[in-house]
């Protein structure tokens, strides 16, 4: 299931039609079907239930205390890559034990944090961060759970700015050192071995990927785990989502379509990875983002000019790149629908945000019904690395966004007052 279909002509987020909520709560706005963030966790904790596993949303994809509470309320762990994250899921009511610490980059203060708040594990990436989370935890008079991310060297077949399994980037250790890195960190005194880490990208559409990353590490982390008394393999995240086209009008319904168009789901992905995890006997970690919340959202944002040059026909819209940023720092397609649906032609259109920026654009030359000043349009599947991203570019307040389940709607995030984009900002002492 996803929650965004028409009914009639008017578009809707389960049971809440979406242009009086454009209307009520002003635009740009993000709305979340909490239904689909449901399901979406659900078919993946089932499709799992054949292995000890844990879910843990990966808080970066969206970070809104009411989605990190649901999520929390199914049960649900995260992977977390800030102190600010931390925190997030404290104030949301998450449980920190049922979080993972990942990130190149963890300050001293964000590892004593998490230390004091007692994280299950800190996924560590470099020798040097491994050294610092034993000397704080020595410090403080503790022992520090860590996993190491390894980076198995496969090619995850996706955009360039979100391949992290390749030996080309920053993230983890790469598999021929890795052993040797474990057996250092075993002499930390104030380290415990706890699991193993991979991830090997996002947006991956197919199984292969992962299961020829779990095929080359198994035989390590078997090794590992005799060794170290490892009790935890995590997998990562980078389950692909469909984007084009995210919504779908007939009635064979959203999972049936997606299973039909060779597209990957939790059934796939368990189906091929499940047997081969079974004998490790160890508790597996999956650390999903996109795959929960992408197509949980959508952008709500209005018309405000057509303008028609020689060639072209802009729809000039208020949101903007800074609101969701995927189409310009991705290249990313996210498929564009009016609240209310219109019959007839189709102009090729560009639909495009008022930042004066040529790459603020969210779609070129691509067929939309005639629309004009007013008119409502929705950028679906923008649940993920959406509002996460947002920016204050151009003095743009950082947009609302509402939760809708059933037949509610809550304002979950209020615009941001204008001012208060400066609030922290004053005039240097000798200028006044
Ligand atoms: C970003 C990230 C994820 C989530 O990726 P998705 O593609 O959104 O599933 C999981 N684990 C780590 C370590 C990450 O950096």
């Amino acid at each position: 299931m996803h929650g965004f279909r028409y009914f009639g002509n008017r578009l809707h987020c389960e049971g809440v039609a979406l242009e009086p909520l454009a209307r009520k709560y002003g635009t740009p706005l993000y709305v979340y079907s909490q239904g689909t963030l449901t399901d979406h966790f659900k078919k993946l904790d089932m499709a799992m239930s054949d292995v000890d596993h844990q879910i843990c949303f990966s808080v970066k994809a969206n970070s809104n205390q009411s989605v990190l509470r649901a999520l929390a309320n199914l049960g649900g762990g995260f992977d977390i890559v800030s102190g600010g994250e931390l925190q997030r899921i404290i104030d949301a009511g998450g449980d920190p034990r049922n979080c993972v610490f990942a990130g190149v980059g963890k300050t001293e203060p964000e590892v004593e944090f998490a230390l004091k708040r007692g994280v299950y594990s800190f996924n560590a990436e470099s020798e040097p961060e491994l050294e610092r989370i034993n000397r704080v935890a020595a410090r403080l008079g503790k022992t520090a759970p860590v996993a190491v991310r390894v980076n198995p060297g496969v090619a995850a077949h996706t955009h360039a700015k979100i391949t992290t399994g390749t030996y080309e980037n920053k993230f983890g250790i790469a598999f021929e050192k890795i052993e040797a890195v474990y057996a250092r960190a075993a002499t930390l005194k104030h380290l415990r071995l706890r699991g193993l880490q991979m991830h090997i990208g996002s947006q991956i559409t197919t199984v292969s990927p992962f299961e020829e990353a779990v095929r080359k590490i198994l035989p390590l982390a078997l090794r590992l785990k005799r060794q170290y008394g490892l009790e935890f393999l995590s997998l990562g995240g980078g389950l692909g989502i469909v984007y084009n086209p995210a919504l779908e009008s007939g009635a064979a319904g959203w999972w049936k379509s997606v299973a039909s168009r060779n597209i990957l789901t939790p059934q796939k992905y368990a189906a091929r990875l499940v047997s081969l995890l079974q004998p490790l006997d160890l508790r597996i970690l999956l650390e999903p983002g996109r795959f929960i919340s992408g197509n949980a959202g959508v952008l709500l944002t209005r018309v405000e000019y057509v303008k028609r040059t020689g060639r072209k026909h802009f729809l000039i819209v208020d949101a903007a790149m800074n609101d969701l940023i995927r189409p310009a720092f991705y290249e990313a397609y996210h498929q564009i629908v009016p609240l209310i649906r219109k019959a007839g032609v189709r102009i090729k259109s560009d639909v495009v945000g008022p930042v004066c920026e040529s790459g603020d654009f969210f779609c070129k030359d691509r067929p939309l019904p005639r629309l004009g000043e007013g008119d409502y349009l929705a950028l679906l599947s923008a649940g993920a690395y959406g509002f996460v991203m947002a920016s204050n570019y151009n003095t743009r307040p950082l947009a609302a966004e509402v939760l809708v389940n059933g037949n509610r709607a809550a304002l979950v995030r209020q615009r941001q007052p204008v001012r208060n984009i400066w609030a922290g900002e004053t005039v240097a002492p000798w200028l006044k």
